[in-house]
């Protein structure tokens, strides 16, 4: 047993940890849940260790999730941007403007570099923290025990007072369609097509379907989402928000059909892909053809092999670690986070519960409040939102108020020539407490937190009417949304 107060970094880096034994802690994973809850347990006091089966830490979130996306996102706006059509308007003209080329390798190159230097990061953060990282594929093997089992085959046995499951999630399979990561992706295969497709077929049109559709549809290709459900955004964002989006991204030229599912795709000698798809509730079958095929169905937990069963904790019927409010499984000291266990798959929610169940293994309170988790689509416009959607509070039979502000009246997105969308306020009819904020706009992804904090802390929407903001920003769009909700009207609308 080493004595881990006396553990220096540079023993740390000098793989001192090969003998190590003991542990308070054992993490296995090292996504946004697994990597914070290590940091969060190392800095108060307990003796740490992530286990992790990848070569790079940081998960989903910052391998083939989070970050490259967004790298991409934004790297092919800049490019649609410079496409001229918004420039001219600007007073922005030129050779430039005409002479432009895609190099899609410096374009990966920059999005590679991006998830490089975070992942790397974290293995810095282990270190200055004092958190050991072992790279292996843990699992329990007893109720004290995780093994590690390292890519030569050597196994590292840990003992440790407390696990912590953090294994997240990997992509939905589609019964009968065989992904290659070639032309027939998953969202991982999506980040790193080596040319632009000429047709791109997206099944499913929710958040990542319609970031990634964006992505390549911005760079050149034709793409479609085909979507079982009446709307796009996916589960829980409001329908007028919803509706508007959907104009708005088919005005950039990505095309939608919803109420129609897929039935199945054949690679053709020729490499295309023949999608078949039909009506939701059935009828005839058509066929679309494409270059790549993106299937984006949604994630499941990854919560096999990890011994569980052998320990009497069985999986409920999504295939998710059942817990209680303090993260703990039917063995209380392992525990669960992020997106194995139930609740939206969001890294953020991850990290928080990363946190707060370190606590209460403390000694701490556990508290988390999930109408408070945000939910962005990193498109342009953005997406985002938090609390109950209109329909959500229809359906409780909740009596609210509406306050809406537009961004083509606020002055800040009218400088910017960038007003599509608005902000959508609901507020308790009565009390006028925040009870949800949807905002389609330009940085709705930053701006949701100020709703989130308003909410964290039971905000009336006159609060937040009443709280200063500066000028000119787009934030006084939701300023002026929220007096809308609360006095009947805005200023400026
Ligand atoms: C394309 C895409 C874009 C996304 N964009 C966003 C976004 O913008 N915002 C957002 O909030 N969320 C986004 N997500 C979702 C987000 O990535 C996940 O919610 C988040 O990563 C979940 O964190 P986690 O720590 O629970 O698990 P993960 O990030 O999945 O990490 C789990 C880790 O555990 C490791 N592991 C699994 N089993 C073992 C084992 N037995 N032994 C050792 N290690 C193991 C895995 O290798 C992995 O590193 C996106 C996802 C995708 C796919």
């Amino acid at each position: 047993k080493l004595p881990w107060k006396n553990v220096s970094k540079s023993m740390i880096t000098t793989g001192w940890w090969q003998n190590l034994v003991e542990a308070d802690i054992t993490v296995i994973g090292s996504g946004p849940g697994g990597y914070v809850a290590a940091i969060k347990a190392a800095q108060l006091g307990f003796q740490t260790v992530c286990v992790e089966k990848n070569e790079t830490l940081g998960g989903t979130c910052l391998n083939v999730g989070c970050i490259p996306s967004k790298a991409l996102l934004n790297n092919s706006h800049l490019y649609h941007l410079a496409h001229g059509k918004d420039f001219a308007s600007r007073g922005i003209e030129g050779e430039f403007l005409t002479g432009l080329n895609l190099n899609l390798d410096k374009m990966m190159e920059q999005k590679s570099g991006a998830v490089k230097s975070l992942t790397t990061g974290i293995a810095h953060l282990f270190k200055q923290n004092k958190v050991v990282h072992v790279q292996g594929l843990g699992r329990i093997t007893g109720k004290n025990q995780v093994t590690a089992t390292k890519a030569d085959g050597s196994t590292q046995v840990i003992s440790t007072k407390n696990i912590l499951i953090a294994t997240g999630s990997e992509v939905t399979p589609f019964a009968g369609i065989e992904i290659d990561e070639d032309t027939i992706v998953s969202s991982t295969g999506a980040l790193s097509l080596k040319k632009v497709p000429e047709k791109m077929v997206v099944i499913g049109a929710g958040v990542i379907g319609v970031e990634l559709g964006s992505v390549w549809q911005r760079l050149g290709a034709d793409v479609t989402a085909v979507e079982f459900l009446g709307h796009v955004g996916g589960l829980g964002i409001d329908m007028e928000i919803s509706k508007n989006f959907q104009r708005i991204l088919q005005k950039q030229g990505l095309k939608f059909k919803l109420n129609t599912k897929v039935t199945g795709a054949t690679k053709r000698q020729d490499g295309k892909i023949d999608v078949s798809i039909e009506a939701a509730a059935g009828g005839k079958t058509e066929v679309v053809t494409c270059d790549v095929l993106l299937v984006c169905i949604g994630r499941r937990p990854y919560s096999q092999n990890l011994g569980l069963q052998e320990l009497g904790i069985e999986l409920d019927n999504r295939g998710r670690i059942p817990i209680n409010s303090r993260f703990q499984t039917k063995i209380p000291n392992i525990h669960a986070i992020g997106d194995v266990v139930a609740g939206p798959m969001l890294a953020h929610k991850a990290e928080d519960e990363g946190i707060i169940c370190v606590e209460g293994m403390a000694g701490g309170a556990v508290h988390i409040d999930y109408n408070c988790v945000p939910s962005v689509i990193y498109t342009h416009p953005e997406v985002a939102w938090i609390g109950k959607s209109e329909e959500q509070l229809k359906e409780e039979g909740t009596e609210f108020k509406v306050g809406k502000f537009p961004f083509a009246a606020n002055s800040r997105a009218k400088t910017n020539a960038d007003t599509d969308g608005l902000v959508k306020i609901l507020s308790h009819k009565s009390t006028d407490r925040m009870l949800g904020a949807h905002i389609l706009g330009s940085g709705a992804g930053e701006m949701i937190n100020e709703a989130a904090l308003a909410m964290e802390y039971g905000a009336s929407c006159e609060d937040i009417a009443r709280v200063c903001h500066a000028h000119p920003t787009v934030s006084e769009a939701f300023r002026e949304a929220n007096l809308a909700a609360s006095f009947g009207k805005a200023i400026n609308f």
